[in-house]
């Protein structure tokens, strides 16, 4: 995305690198699958650290809307978690990059803030949501990813923090990089 250097960096996200699952935030982000039955990587340790009640939640979402769709978001407590909140959100599987990859990713970041708006929560932390199991390329997964949080943040002031969080090395150094910090 050409335009993401266009954009000023809004004062209010911050990166960090390790275990999203340890944050004391408002909410937290899964990278969760449509089937909201938990699964590796971010997913499983959510789940594994949240315990049993998350789960519960998502199998009631379920049952009234029948899963969540890729792009979309639910969410829920955040069980034993330090976090409030989860909010579970569905990456795109990359499919080479001309199957709506960019919109339905762009999509999970702003449906997630959009939930954490509705149910006034101030500070949120993103995964690299697609960047592990569903193969997005990391690179253009960022610039998707700090484009439409900062187009948001700076058209919905309510949101005080927004934190990316990334496990692996390689999405710290791509996200510095894009940052500035
Ligand atoms: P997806 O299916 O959306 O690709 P994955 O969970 O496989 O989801 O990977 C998404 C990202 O989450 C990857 O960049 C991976 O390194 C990262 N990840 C895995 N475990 C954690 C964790 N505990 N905290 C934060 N990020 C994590």
């Amino acid at each position: 995305m050409a335009f993401l250097f266009l954009l000023t960096m809004p004062g209010n996200i911050e990166l960090l690198k390790g275990d999203i699952t340890k944050l004391t935030v408002d909410a937290i982000v899964n990278a969760a699958n449509s089937s909201l039955m938990g699964g590796g990587g971010v997913d499983g340790a959510i789940h594994r650290a949240g315990g049993p009640a998350i789960l519960e939640e998502c199998r009631m979402i379920v049952a009234k809307q029948g899963g969540c769709k890729t792009g979309e978001a639910v969410i829920t407590t955040g069980g034993h978690l330090p976090a409030k909140f989860v909010i579970h959100t569905v990456g795109p599987v990359w499919h080479g990059g001309k199957n709506d990859e960019q919109e339905l990713l762009a999509a999970c970041y702003q449906n997630s803030l959009n939930l954490a708006l509705e149910h006034k929560l101030s500070s949120i932390a993103f995964p690299n949501i697609s960047t592990g199991v569903y193969g997005y390329p990391k690179k253009e997964a960022a610039d998707v990813a700090i484009t439409s949080v900062s187009v948001f943040l700076k058209q919905h002031t309510f949101i005080s923090k927004v934190y990316f969080v990334c496990f692996d090395e390689e999405n710290y150094q791509l996200y510095q990089s894009l940052i500035r910090q």
